[in-house]
């Protein structure tokens, strides 16, 4: 993952090693590559533009510090600029506390990961957080959506709501925290509808629920490897309801790394978790300087 963009940068910050000095026409030349380099790599423009003008303006001028070439010093600035963009040093993990049943609910494109995140984040909260979770999919459009939660929540071991033929996602929504009390679940997972694009409909029936839920948690799952497109659902659906978070799935996938990089710029919202695989374990928090150092390598 992130090659592409880590290959280019390498290649720029080495043009720059063995200089004396940082001046100014070596940063601007080194910035007007590594602004490429972003677009490239599927970051939206507005974010590539703020990032070079924060990056440019700390490293023009620098006192260039005797122990490590003018270089390197440019490679911490981005580094240190990367981390700041990704959402700051360390992973933001699942606000928990709340009074329970606490409710996470999942939003997303259809295709996204939704259902698999949510069945990924029921076996971590029963295994790594001890608490005993619930989910139930509010998913009627898609045929078989139910089932699909319903056979994943026997492979991880967290009990799905029972299904209701012909019952709306308001009123599952509603039994699904009648039952989460009655059973003393820790955790309530709502598996929201997609649709193919982002629509009306979708954004009413998601309002619909979250007033019903009151979720502590509301998480973006969005597709990493589709790039530019993954910003445009984010700006979509922060604009609708309040995110608390994103979940990125296929990072084990070649995306560019784009995607990773504007969304908190676009969101506001941490990236909780990164999806690496479709098996059911395959998620990890989501560690800013750990993914800005893959990116410069
Ligand atoms: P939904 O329509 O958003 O609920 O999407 P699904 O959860 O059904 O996922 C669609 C497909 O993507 C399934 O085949 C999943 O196994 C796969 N998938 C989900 N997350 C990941 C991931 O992080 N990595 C990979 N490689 N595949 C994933």
């Amino acid at each position: 993952m992130f090659d592409s963009l880590s290959d280019r940068l390498t290649g720029v910050f080495d043009r720059l090693r063995g200089r004396g000095a940082l001046n100014e026409q070596d940063v601007r030349e080194a910035m007007r590559e590594v602004r490429i380099a972003l677009l490239e790599a599927d970051v939206a423009l507005p974010v590539a533009r703020e990032f070079i003008n924060k990056v440019t303006e700390q490293a023009v001028g620098q006192q260039v510090l005797k122990s490590v070439t003018p270089g390197q010093q440019v490679v911490k600035i981005v580094n240190d600029e990367l981390v700041a963009m990704l959402g700051g040093e360390d992973a933001v993990g699942l606000e928990l506390e709340a009074k329970p049943p606490v409710v996470i609910m999942m939003v997303g494109l259809q295709g996204s990961g939704k259902t698999t995140s949510t069945a990924k984040l029921g076996r971590l909260i029963r295994e790594k957080h001890g608490k005993k979770a619930m989910m139930a999919s509010l998913d009627v459009n898609r045929p078989a959506a139910q089932e699909q939660l319903a056979v994943l929540g026997q492979q991880v071991d967290v009990a799905t709501l029972p299904i209701v033929a012909g019952q709306q996602p308001v009123d599952i929504a509603r039994r699904a925290m009648e039952s989460a009390k009655l059973q003393a679940a820790d955790v309530l997972l709502l598996d929201t509808a997609g649709r193919l694009h982002v629509d009306e409909a979708l954004m009413a029936e998601m309002k619909a629920v979250a007033s019903v839920a009151a979720p502590t948690e509301v998480l973006l799952v969005v597709d990493s490897l589709t790039g530019q497109d993954a910003v445009n659902v984010a700006q979509s659906f922060s604009g609708e309801i309040d995110l608390t978070g994103v979940i990125l799935t296929r990072m084990d996938g070649d995306a560019r790394g784009g995607a990773a990089l504007s969304m908190r710029a676009v969101t506001g919202k941490p990236i909780k978790f990164a999806g690496t695989g479709e098996k059911l374990d395959a998620i990890e928090p989501f560690h800013p300087s750990r993914v800005a150092n893959r990116i410069l390598g």
